[in-house]
C-alpha cells in the first residue's frame, strides 16, 4: 500500500527565509514548526522537503554546503523530536550564473518534477498527498502532481495572488492551521465514510474536483518548459541527507478510513473555508470578550482614589457626631451648647466630604 505524504517547501514554510541562505548558521526554524511535523506524523504522513534552490546555479551556495545547511536543519528537527524523510531539492535556474546549472527543469517548482520523483522512489500516493507552500510556484506544483494545496500567507510576507496564478484549495496563515486544515479535512472524510456505509445505494461519485478546479491551462507564476533534462538527478544527492525512518503511528482502521474517504470527499472548498473562517470569528469574538472584561476590571481598581477614602472615613465621622448630637438631646441633663457644637462638627465635616468628593470627580 502506498504511503500518503506532505511536500513541504522550506524556505518561508519551515524555516525563516532571509532572502538566500548561503551558511547553516542562518537556519532558523519558524515558531510552531516542530510541533506540526509532529501532528502530521501522527497522522501517517511522510514528510518530504521540496525546494528550489536556485542560489546554487546563481553561485550563492554550493551543494556541499546547501548540504549541510539541511543537516542542521534536520538537526535542529532532531532537538524538538521530530524529523523529515526526505529532502529534495532542485539547483537549477535558466538565468543561472554556474554554467552546470543554468537549464531549465522539470524538477524547478512550479512544475512537478521533484513530487513526482519523490513519489516513485517513495511509493507514494499523490491523490492523498498534500503539497504546502508560500508561494504560487508551490502551488502549481501541488497542483500539477495531482496533490491538495494549501498556502501558507503569512501575515508578516503576505503577497498578492496573480490572476494568472494557480488557486490553493486552501490557505492558512501558519503551519499550525495546515494541520488543523489537514484534520478538518479527514474527520469530514471519515464522516463522508460513516454516511456512505449507512446508506450503500447512495454511492458517492470518485471525486477529484478540488484539483479539477484548477485546470492545466492556469499559467504558474513562471513559465517554464515541460522538458526534462536528463542529466538532472539533485534528488539522489538530497535522499542521501536524510536516513529512512520508522513508519508513521496511526492506527490501521484511521488509516483506511483516511484512504477510503479520500475517494469518497466531496465537500466543497468554499464551505471548509467559510466554516473555518466561522470558527477564527468565535475565536477572536471570545477574545474580545475576555479583554473587555479585563478592561472592566482594570477600570473598578482604577476608580480607587486617596480622596475619595477620605471622603469616606469623615462620612462616617459625619454620622457618628450626628449621633452624638441625638445623644445629646435625648440624655436627662440635656446641654443644648453640646448638641449645636456637635451638630455644627457634622455640617463642617460634611462639607469636607463634598469637596473631597468633588475634588476626585474633576481629577
Ligand atoms: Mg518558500
Amino acid at each position: 500500500m502506498s504511503d500518503k505524504a506532505i511536500f513541504l517547501d522550506r524556505d518561508d514554510t519551515l524555516i525563516e527565509d532571509p532572502g538566500y541562505i548561503s551558511s547553516p548558521e542562518q537556519v532558523n526554524l519558524l515558531t510552531g514548526v516542530p510541533r506540526a511535523l509532529i501532528e502530521l506524523k501522527a497522522l501517517g504522513y511522510k514528510l518530504v522537503v521540496v525546494t528550489n534552490q536556485s542560489a546554487v546555479a546563481r553561485g550563492i551556495v554550493t551543494e556541499k554546503v546547501l548540504g549541510e545547511i539541511h543537516k542542521r536543519l534536520e538537526r535542529l528537527l532532531a532537538e524538538k523530536n521530530t524529523f523529515l524523510d526526505r529532502i529534495y531539492y532542485c539547483p537549477y535556474h535558466p538565468d543561472g550564473a554556474v554554467k552546470k546549472y543554468r537549464q531549465e527543469s522539470e524538477l524547478r517548482k512550479p512544475n512537478p518534477g521533484m513530487l513526482l520523483k519523490a513519489a516513485e522512489e517513495m511509493d507514494l500516493d499523490l491523490d492523498q498527498s498534500w503539497c504546502v507552500g508560500n508561494s504560487s510556484s508551490d502551488i502549481g506544483a501541488g497542483l500539477r502532481a495531482g496533490c491538495k494545496t494549501i498556502l501558507i500567507d503569512l501575515p508578516s510576507r503576505r503577497q498578492q495572488l496573480k490572476p494568472n496564478d494557480p488557486r490553493p484549495d486552501y490557505k492558512a496563515i501558519n503551519i499550525k492551521e495546515v494541520v488543523n486544515i489537514i484534520k478538518k479535512h479527514l474527520r469530514s472524510s471519515i464522516e463522508t465514510e460513516t454516511e456512505t456505509k449507512t446508506e450503500p445505494e447512495v454511492q458517492a461519485e470518485p471525486v477529484k474536483q478540488e484539483t479539477e478546479k484548477v485546470p492545466e491551462a492556469t499559467a504558474p507564476v513562471e513559465q517554464e518548459t515541460e522538458q526534462i533534462p536528463e542529466a538532472v538527478e539533485p534528488a539522489s544527492q538530497a535522499a542521501e541527507l536524510t536516513p529512512e525512518v520508522a513508519e508513521p503511528v496511526i492506527s490501521t482502521e484511521e488509516q483506511q478510513l483516511g484512504q477510503t474517504l479520500e475517494e469518497t470527499q466531496a465537500e466543497p472548498t468554499e464551505q471548509v473555508e467559510q466554516e473555518i473562517a466561522v470558527e477564527g470569528t468565535e475565536q477572536l469574538l471570545k477574545s474580545i470578550n475576555t479583554q473587555l472584561k479585563n478592561m472592566q476590571r482594570t477600570d473598578m481598581f482604577g476608580e480607587f482614589s486617596i480622596m475619595r477614602l477620605i471622603a469616606g472615613i469623615i462620612q462616617i465621622i459625619v454620622l457618628f457626631c450626628l449621633l452624638i448630637s441625638i445623644w445629646f438631646l435625648i440624655s436627662p441633663d440635656r446641654q443644648d451648647n453640646s448638641v449645636f457644637i456637635a451638630l455644627g462638627f457634622a455640617m463642617v465635616l460634611q462639607l469636607m466630604s463634598l469637596t473631597f468628593y468633588i475634588m476626585h470627580g474633576r481629577k
